[in-house]
């Protein structure tokens, strides 16, 4: 459904009056995945590693600086490569409104995605009067439908958003992603504002409706024990790259690349008895201003080697669906999550 290819993204520092080029901020540096019809796909890493681009550059917010975005679509098949793909990186600006019908974001906070002076029922209704989608009566009939679809009621309707809970407010931004009728859903971090009693509510929601509407998701999140609920691969990234992508199980129950090691052994264990020895990570992710020199994880990682600091090592391929980016993942025997365990 969804083939992203060598996509980068990068934000250009300037200084003097000028506004003369210094540097570049190289948020998303070369990534590539695919997601399948009806799958799940997740986005993992810590904050700043360029998830959040490449969500925003998919839906066209931002606009890529090379690489391809590939949707499958019927609609506008007159800009459909010979394989009938569509490439969102390089489509005018003027037709990206027409691919809002297939592709839709779910924002990670709904108080700054959610206009503050639109009742719910406008804000809901929008993007079906932006799109002509029938006359008043039917967008009415519509917007009640999407709200008990996420679990609100009429009653909502003519509240405005600082009069609804936290979780009230994400059900109503998945109303509104949900009204075009949408395959795709980009969920950024859509629970990582809310409350911990109400993430499970939120997540639970997503999920049901993903099964019950047969959505293709891509699901960003810094929280790796959502992932592993919610999502069948994801791909781990690291200042602007993807170090490791695989299915969700068998990268939790065995990393290969010791960044996916780090953040699986920090997930809290449900089983207090139970205990994953933690790899503690030495300094601080570093600026995609300045990246460091071959591997970029090297000044961080507990096995590096003197070929890691020259030779940046590439995304390859290791037994059937794992790709891996070190130069010694074959020689590593790295630790999982117990997480996987509970996934069975
Ligand atoms: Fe660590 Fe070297 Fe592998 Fe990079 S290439 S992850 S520094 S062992």
């Amino acid at each position: 459904m969804l083939r992203v290819e060598h996509l980068f993204k990068y934000y250009p520092v300037t200084a003097g009056l000028l506004k003369r080029k210094v540097a570049d901020v190289r948020a998303v540096d070369g990534v590539s995945f695919e997601v399948g019809q009806e799958e799940t796909f997740a986005l993992a890493g810590e904050s700043g590693c360029g998830k959040t681009t490449v969500v925003r550059s998919i839906a066209r917010l931002v606009d890529p600086d090379g690489g391809q975005v590939l949707l499958k679509t019927d609609l506008l098949k007159e800009y459909h490569d010979a394989e009938g793909w569509l490439d969102l990186a390089t489509l005018p600006a003027r037709e990206t409104k027409a691919v809002r019908r297939e592709l839709q974001v779910v924002f990670q906070d709904p108080d700054s995605s959610l206009n503050p002076r639109f009742t719910i029922r406008n804000i809901v209704g929008e993007p079906l009067v932006v799109h002509r989608l029938g006359g008043r009566r039917e967008i009415a009939e519509r917007v009640d439908e999407l709200l008990r679809l996420v679990g609100l009621d009429s009653s909502h309707l003519n509240r405005f958003p600082h009069e609804l809970s936290g979780g009230q407010k994400q059900r109503v931004g998945i109303a509104r992603a949900l009204a075009l009728q949408p395959k795709l859903i980009l969920a950024d971090e859509p629970v990582s504002a809310l409350d911990m009693s109400i993430q499970g509510q939120i997540l639970n929601l997503i999920e049901d409706l993903r099964d019950k509407l047969g959505l293709t998701m891509l699901f960003i999140a810094h929280d790796l024990s959502v992932l592993s609920h919610i999502s069948e691969r994801m791909g781990v990234m690291y200042v602007g790259n993807l170090v490791e992508v695989g299915a969700t199980t068998a990268l939790f129950r065995k990393p290969l690349h010791p960044y996916s090691e780090a953040l699986l052994t920090a997930i809290p264990q449900p089983d207090p008895k139970r205990k994953v020895e933690r790899v503690i990570l030495e300094g601080q992710v570093p600026s995609p201003l300045n990246k460091p020199s071959g591997c970029p994880f090297h000044p961080r990682c507990p096995y590096r080697q003197q070929r890691c600091e020259a030779e940046v090592p590439e995304l390859r391929l290791l037994g059937q669906d794992r790709l891996v980016a070190c130069h010694f993942a074959e020689e590593l025997d790295l630790r999982g999550s117990l997480q996987s365990d509970v996934m069975g």
